[in-house]
């Protein structure tokens, strides 16, 4: 990974941004998603011979993070593109790839996720949606039970990947398995949350009550284990900084230029230096966190899921404490005016925590690093 971004992905930087600029905060989510998906933005990462764009992540980051600092972040980017393409891509059979990928490269199909449960949250270990196999005389296939929490996108995609848990019939220990299940599957039932976010993508409780699936649903090897999860769950890490990162980027963008013509004394309110350094603070945050996620998505393109691992987990925490200054400080910065509807920075005070709480918390980075990275003790 050089420092200095290549003259392709200053490019896409640029092609992004300008789109971004077109729609603006008030965007219309389908007609960008539609209008980016065309342009091949969406499917960026995915291979060629699929439709997709033979690049990575870190080439389908740059597309998040530009539209979001343009005030126009696409949630389902995280998922649809980036843990379910992924994982078709790289584990799916010949046939889920062809039914799949083209359409989640140009965006006509879209696939959400959900792994969350409402009894073992940050725990995933502790998940109990079960997959069973159903008898041969009984029509085969699969028949799923559990539930899940805050899965997005869930009324506008297709199907979600479920992560579930199949039984090993040797040690009776479960292991976990992914399943497509589509958004009108008979059992699959799904409920709104009522959240204080206003985002274009809601969050959803579900229901799965026997639902019955093809055999041809289980995406990739029913033994593999927690091997084909992380291969979606470091792009969602990298793909929740660049998240963040637009954000903070859209946030801080507005912050100066309000700073530099607001005038209250004598002189601009960015002269002063409780309100310039912590912009320059936040610029420096974000930046860093930049770096951070740039090296994760090369490593992980590189095929280092082992050292992306790391340093995924590292981005996103650095991109989410970017978000959240930033936000912080931009809102502060318009005094009252960040406070009101027109300058639209109030309501991204709740959308930036999602970078600090989703995938994985905070706390549960520190975790990570605590152990993988430190070798200290677990405390649970
Ligand atoms: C807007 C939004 C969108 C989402 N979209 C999806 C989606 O599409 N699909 C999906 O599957 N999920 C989704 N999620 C769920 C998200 O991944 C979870 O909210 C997150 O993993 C935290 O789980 P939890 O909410 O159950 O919190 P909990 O696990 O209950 O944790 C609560 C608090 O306790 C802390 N905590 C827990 N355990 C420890 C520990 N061992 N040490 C220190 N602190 C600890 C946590 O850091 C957190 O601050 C979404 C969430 C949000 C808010």
């Amino acid at each position: 990974m050089s420092i200095v971004e290549s003259r392709e992905s200053r490019d896409l930087r640029a092609a992004v941004a300008a789109l971004g600029r077109r729609h603006g905060p008030g965007f219309d989510r389908d007609t960008l998603w539609s209008e980016a998906g065309k342009l091949g933005y969406l499917g960026v990462n995915l291979p060629e011979e699929y439709g997709g764009g033979g690049g990575g992540l870190a080439e389908l980051s740059i597309v998040l993070e530009e539209l979001g600092a343009a005030g126009c972040p696409l949630l389902l980017m995280v998922v649809s593109p980036a843990i379910c393409g992924t994982v078709i891509a790289r584990f799916g059979t010949e046939e889920q790839k062809r039914a799949w990928l083209p359409g989640l490269a140009d965006g006509s199909r879209t696939m959400a996720f959900g792994i969350t449960e409402p009894d073992a949250g940050s725990n995933s270990h502790r998940i109990t949606t079960t997959a069973r196999k159903a008898a041969d005389e009984d029509g085969g296939g699969w028949i799923l039970n559990g539930r899940k929490v805050f899965v997005s996108g869930v009324d506008i995609t297709d199907a979600t990947l479920i992560v579930g848990r199949t039984e090993d019939a040797r040690t009776g220990s479960l292991k976990p398995c992914l399943f497509i299940v589509p958004r009108d599957a008979q059992g699959f039932h799904r409920s709104q949350i009522d959240m204080e976010l206003q985002a274009v993508e809601k969050q959803f409780e579900l229901v799965l009550d026997d639902v019955r699936l093809p055999a041809d649903a289980l995406v990739g090897d029913e033994d593999a284990g927690l091997l084909q999860l992380f291969a979606g769950l470091n792009p969602e890490r990298v793909m929740t900084a660049a998240f963040a990162l637009g954000m903070g980027r859209y946030a801080l963008d507005k912050a100066v230029d309000y700073a530099k013509t607001r005038q209250v004394w004598q002189q601009p309110i960015g002269a002063h230096q409780a309100i310039a350094h912590p912009l320059a603070q936040a610029y420096i945050e974000i930046e860093l966190a930049r770096l951070m996620m740039r090296k994760a998505a090369h490593l992980y393109d590189a095929g280092d899921d082992a050292g992306a691992g790391e340093a995924a987990n590292i981005a996103k925490y650095a991109a989410g404490e970017a978000c959240v200054h930033a936000v912080d400080q931009a809102v502060h910065t318009l005094g009252g005016n960040g406070l009101t509807r027109e300058y639209g920075l109030a309501s991204l005070i709740a959308a930036s925590r999602v970078a600090r709480i989703a995938p994985v918390s905070r706390e549960m980075i520190l975790n990570y690093v605590s152990h993988q990275s430190l070798g200290l003790p677990k405390s649970y």
